[in-house]
């Protein structure tokens, strides 16, 4: 084994003894969730919790982000990251810590994570006779809505503070059970991005529709076309996804024909090439349908695609496997579950800073294991990511998010012997 068996213990020691103040972080926030980038209290109290853990330098961000510096001599720099805002969405779990903000919840794990980044700043401080580098922690301001990597970046995050060699992070699992952790090596997570589509007609009375150019009948053209994207065009190893979410007109009466639809899309993939294939298809297909519907070409479609959203998360393989092995020597191999790869997405690969820094986003089991047969099966429908009741199982998470993240970054910065 690896990793030593007194090391261990002396984490699992420490985090034993910190359990009990994680947790009632973890619960302080769950109840106090605050929307992407309005991570106000939040950002303060985990700024806070880093100084108290005795972390050397502790700055904010891009006004709600904070990073947290660890010195400790010669050795690589790691950036181990967590994120912090809530969604609005209705939490209906019954726990004494729900949230207290109505429409508002940590339904993403963003309550647990941070809590657990604590945990691991106290025991990196406590050991330090153990290993040898810089952890800069990163507690995140706006990942929900996958800028808040950059907006950190763009305030200096890699001149104000060292440039890290390599980047960590865990997500909490809705599928995994508390006590496991999940790997991917390669990609793990889809590029994400957000258009919309104005589409434009000449509207009148419902009546009189051949008086009109019905641009209800011309979305729906577009929204069906749409679908031959990737199951005719979009190469059948490449996986991609894209979805129209919304479609709403400017008129509230059956007897109206509108004059604009307007549709607002996702579309997903793993590489920028595949995007640009499909942005350019979206493109053809408004153009054709605008042309089969006789429209002029003055009140043709307008595609127009949001600011480039996430970059999709590459886990570098060699680094990915080396995490791997530090678990399996920890864990036990039962407990190291490979994932698939994921058609979220996540702006932790900005921290790669386009390839150039190894990057590996681990999934954290957060399901209370009581919820799985003894084969591993769960027993009952899990709820995902983002549902009104998603929620991680503290005990086993907390503890493993602690132990298995000191343990990693002990390991990737051991004192040489
Ligand atoms: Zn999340
Ligand atoms: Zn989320």
């Amino acid at each position: 084994m690896s990793v030593s068996n007194a090391l261990i213990q002396k984490i699992e020691t420490l985090t034993e003894a910190n359990y009990d103040e994680l947790f009632e972080l973890h619960k302080h926030y769950h109840a106090n969730p605050e929307l992407t980038l309005l991570e106000f209290n939040t950002s303060v109290r985990q700024a806070e919790e880093y100084r108290k853990a005795g972390c050397d330098e502790v700055a904010f961000l891009a006004g709600t982000g904070v990073a947290a510096l660890i010195k400790n001599g010669p050795g690589p720099t790691i950036l181990y990251r967590n994120d912090h805002d809530a969604l609005p969405i209705q939490e209906e779990n019954e726990v004494s810590y729900r949230s207290t903000v109505p429409g508002v919840g940590h339904l993403c794990g963003h309550s647990t994570v941070p809590a657990i980044s604590v945990g691991v700043a106290r025991n990196l401080v406590a050991l330090k006779e153990h290993w040898s580098g810089t952890a800069l922690i990163v507690s995140q301001l706006g990942e929900e809505s996958g800028d808040g990597a950059r907006k950190m970046l763009r305030d200096g995050l890699y001149e104000k503070f060292p440039r890290p060699d390599m980047a960590l992070a865990w997500h909490c699992s809705p599928t995994l059970p508390g006590g496991t952790v999940g790997i991917r090596k390669g990609p793990a997570m889809a590029c994400a991005a957000h258009l919309d589509i104005l589409i434009r007609g000449i509207g009148g009375h419902g009546g009189y529709p051949s008086q009109t150019k019905d641009p209800v009948v011309l979305a729906a053209s577009i929204v069906m076309r749409l679908q031959t994207i990737v199951s005719r065009e979009v190469n059948p190893l490449e996986p991609a996804v894209v979805t129209v979410g919304s479609f709403v007109t400017n008129s509230q009466k059956g007897t109206v024909i509108p004059s604009e639809v307007m549709l607002k899309l996702t579309v997903r993939c793993f590489s920028h090439d595949i995007y640009l294939q499909i942005l350019a298809a979206i493109e053809r297909i408004c153009r054709g349908e605008a042309i089969a519907a006789g429209l002029p070409e003055a009140l043709f479609p307008q595609v127009m695609p949001f600011s480039f959203f996430t970059e999709s998360v590459y886990n570098d393989p060699a680094l990915t496997t080396r995490l791997e092995s530090v678990f399996v020597d920890y864990l036990g191999k039962e407990k190291v579950r490979e994932e698939p790869a994921y058609t979220f997405a996540e702006d932790f690969a900005h921290y790669a800073d386009g390839g150039q820094i190894p990057i590996s986003f681990l999934w954290l089991g957060s399901v209370d294991p009581a919820k799985f047969d003894a084969d591993g099966t769960p027993k009952e429908a899990l709820p995902s990511l983002h549902s009104p009741r998603f929620l991680t199982h503290p005990p086993t998470t907390i503890r493993t998010g602690v132990n298995a993240m000191t343990v990693a970054m002990t390991e990737l910065m051991k004192t040489a012997v």
